[in-house]
């Protein structure tokens, strides 16, 4: 019953890859948003109550129907959100492969390949920002904020020798760690699941460009220490997921160096940069950090999640997360490798680092750095047309995210009017965009171009939707 007869399985291979190539090809006719109906979704999964079993084909048309109308369109040419990407198509490819296949990646000896292709991408990430290949080790995880969570576990590793076998219990002073009020909020999470609590997050107030300020950094730490506690870890964010803005982290690593915190790099939607030759220089002084956050499933474009940790100091992972198992596999004992679940707070584990690496093998270098640079220009020609459309753009960052206010209105920077605005765009089906708050004041709009197959015309078509939301609460005011 669950491998079905030769003649459909084929049937179903060769309409999975119909489904898969229509979509690809119509998703810039769909609306980027569904209408939000719970009610209709809840009656569709009422009838399927799993008495009566459907046919294959039904129950796969049933999915791709589904997922075509009720889903925020991320590959949209004009979804400009949150990072979510257009998937590449081998990236596509891989994910199939691997459900396919199946690799386990707890033990080096099951996947032997799969494992070192992760590794092999880790070392190979590394050198591009600037780390020697041989003393690069990493893990792929499921997204940022396990990468994040990684980061602080491993920095309390490395600051308290006694924290992994005897807890945070075990240390005289309360660990803190610092990050600037626009970091991710992963942190908070990372704290809490690492038993610091939230309140061990000391968010630095950013600046009036909302980078960290590190003045305000060292006072924190003075202040921290003369008051009992034990600062561990500085997090400089490499594109911040509100406005893009890029902490100044040569500064921040002379901190880190002369406090001996642990340096973690936050860069896993702006650390594609570092693939492109004249723009990696927006970057500099990342080589210094002690790990970095990286996420393929972002700037990368593979499909979710693909989160990658590196760090520069080899042994620290397996400290951190290495356990004796009786019952694991033996096959490789002797050979001189790691097992990932030693690595990893997963066990077992899919295969992630495929679809960047068939991604990656297939597009090279270049190929992204095209990409990204493409990108990168469009983001500068939807600031110039927002610009003309007297939408003011009010975040400083090289990279294509506009954080805007509207200067024709008397509230154009108010979070009503701006709210109303997303809501007028993203109803009317043409664009997803969203609002935010920078530096947890300013209200603004926010777009960003997150999708390698957006054109000039889609930009077009945002700055008219912006403008018809605009003329509609005029109209209605
Ligand atoms: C998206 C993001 C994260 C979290 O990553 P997920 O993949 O969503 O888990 C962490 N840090 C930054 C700066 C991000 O933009």
């Amino acid at each position: 019953m669950l491998d079905l007869d030769r003649s459909t399985r084929q049937l179903l291979w060769r309409r999975l890859g119909e489904v898969i190539e229509g979509y690809w090809r119509d998703v810039p006719k769909l609306r980027a948003a569904p209408r939000l109906d719970r009610d209709a979704l809840r009656a569709l999964l009422a009838r399927l109550d799993f008495e009566t079993p459907l046919q294959p084909m039904e129950a796969l048309e049933l999915a791709a129907a589904g997922l075509r109308e009720h889903q925020v369109h991320t590959p949209h040419p004009r979804y400009f959100g949150l990072f979510n990407p257009a998937p590449t198509a081998m990236g596509i490819v891989a994910d199939a492969l691997v459900a396919a296949f199946n690799p386990q990646m707890a033990a080096w000896s099951h996947s032997p390949l799969a494992a070192e292709i992760e590794l092999h991408l880790a070392r190979a990430f590394g050198s591009r920002f600037g780390w020697e290949p041989e003393t690069t080790d990493g893990v792929f995880a499921s997204g940022g904020a396990e990468a994040n969570h990684t980061a602080v576990l491993t920095a309390l590793v490395h600051a308290f020798p006694s924290f992994a076998e005897q807890g945070v219990r075990s240390l005289p002073r309360p660990p803190v760690l610092y990050t600037s009020s626009e970091a991710h909020h992963s942190f908070l999470k990372a704290a809490r699941l690492c038993g610091l609590g939230t309140a061990a997050v000391r968010a630095i107030p950013a600046d009036g460009a909302l980078k960290l300020d590190v003045a305000a950094l060292d006072e924190r730490i003075a202040a921290d220490r003369a008051a009992g506690f034990d600062p561990f870890l500085v997090v400089a964010t490499l594109g911040t997921t509100g406005a893009g803005v890029l902490d100044p982290v040569t500064a921040i690593a002379d901190v880190a160096r002369r406090e001996h915190l642990w340096l973690h790099a936050d860069a896993a939607w702006g650390g594609a940069v570092a693939l492109v030759p004249e723009m990696k220089e927006w970057l500099a002084g990342i080589e210094r950090a002690d790990s970095i956050t990286i996420d393929a499933h972002k700037w990368l474009s593979v499909p979710m999640g693909a989160g990658l940790y590196l760090t520069r100091h080899p042994q620290i992972l397996e400290r951190t997360f290495s356990v004796a198992a009786g019952y694991m596999p033996k096959d490789a004992a002797g050979m001189p490798v790691v097992d990932p679940y030693a690595h990893s707070m997963q066990w077992s584990r899919r295969f992630i680092g495929l679809k960047v690496f068939l991604s990656l093998a297939v597009a090279g270098w270049d190929g992204y750095a095209d990409v990204i640079r493409y990108m990168t220009t469009l983001g500068e020609g939807l600031r110039r047309r927002l610009a003309t459309a007297r939408w003011r753009v009010v975040n400083e960052t090289p990279l294509p995210i506009a954080c805007f206010v509207d200067t024709t209105s008397p509230e154009g920077d108010t979070m009503p009017y701006l709210e109303a605005i997303a809501r007028d765009v993203v109803g009317s089906g043409s664009a997803w965009i969203s609002t935010v708050r920078l530096g947890d004041r300013q209200p603004a709009l926010r777009a960003c171009i997150t999708n390698y197959r957006t054109g000039l015309e889609d930009l077009d078509t945002l700055v008219a939707a912006l403008g018809e939301a605009r003329q509609r609460r005029r109209a209605g005011a």
